[in-house]
């Protein structure tokens, strides 16, 4: 396989080596989903021969070229900011979208996951931190997207919880801040939606640089990409 982003670098950074560094100290019951957007396959393969089958990426073509290329049990997951009419291409494979933005794109999701006769699990995105660019939806959005109630009638999709990207800030106070809102934000909903829904249980926050925080602050998902495949070449 080749791919236009693999540099030589790639080949000699030692993935398995670091996705067993990040495994020894992530606490049982939470999930490391390998982010390997922009690194190639081959990457991805060795991951996988170390027993990871987790992975997310944020584009679709991307994500179809390494579904296509790399074994079927891998269980994809969708982090980047999803257009409504890219939903059709992945929704015969993909297991979770972890990015749902708005009642739109859930809408649509549920539609093509009905067409593959599928049921896709899905995360609300969050938006809690600082900065103005990221994705998500603001807590009171995400309070009128359940109170509004559509959502109960989609019958193939699954809200399995949230998602949420903190800021990009070494500060830990903040970073703590914005994990702890996001945790107490999922108690609310938990506690007003979906309390006798076992499904409802994932808090997705947790990135390469600020993991162990969002560990502590309730995580029972991490994202981890660049200390597993090292830098990314854009
Ligand atoms: C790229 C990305 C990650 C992984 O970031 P790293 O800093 O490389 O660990 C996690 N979540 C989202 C939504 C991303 O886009």
């Amino acid at each position: 396989m080749t791919s236009p982003n693999m540099s030589s670098s790639d080949m000699d950074y030692d993935v398995k080596g670091h996705l067993r560094e990040v495994l020894a100290s992530l606490p049982d019951g939470v999930q490391l989903v390998a982010i390997s957007k922009f690194h190639p396959a081959e990457s991805i393969a060795e991951a996988y021969a170390e027993g990871q089958r987790v992975f997310g990426e944020s584009h679709e073509q991307e994500l179809a070229r390494k579904h296509e290329a790399l074994p079927k049990d891998i269980c994809w997951h969708f982090i980047g900011h999803l257009q409504t009419n890219k939903v059709k291409y992945i929704a015969p494979y993909i297991n979770m979208v972890e990015s749902v933005d708005s009642l739109r794109l859930l809408r649509e999701i549920n539609k093509q996951a009905a067409r593959c006769g599928r049921v896709i699990d899905v995360l609300l995105e969050l938006h809690i931190a600082e900065e103005a660019t990221k994705y998500g939806l603001a807590p009171d959005d995400c309070r009128q997207l359940l109170a509004g109630g559509e959502w109960r009638a989609m019958a193939n999709v699954r809200i399995c919880g949230l998602m949420m990207m903190a800021s990009f800030t070494d500060d830990e106070r903040q970073l703590r801040a914005e994990f702890t809102r996001a945790a107490d934000f999922f108690d609310e909903v938990k506690q007003a939606y979906f309390a006798d829904d076992d499904a409802f249980r994932e808090r997705s926050w947790g990135m390469s640089h600020d993991w162990r925080l969002a560990v502590e602050c309730r995580s029972t998902m991490v994202r981890i990409g660049t200390a597993i495949f090292g830098p990314r070449a854009y």
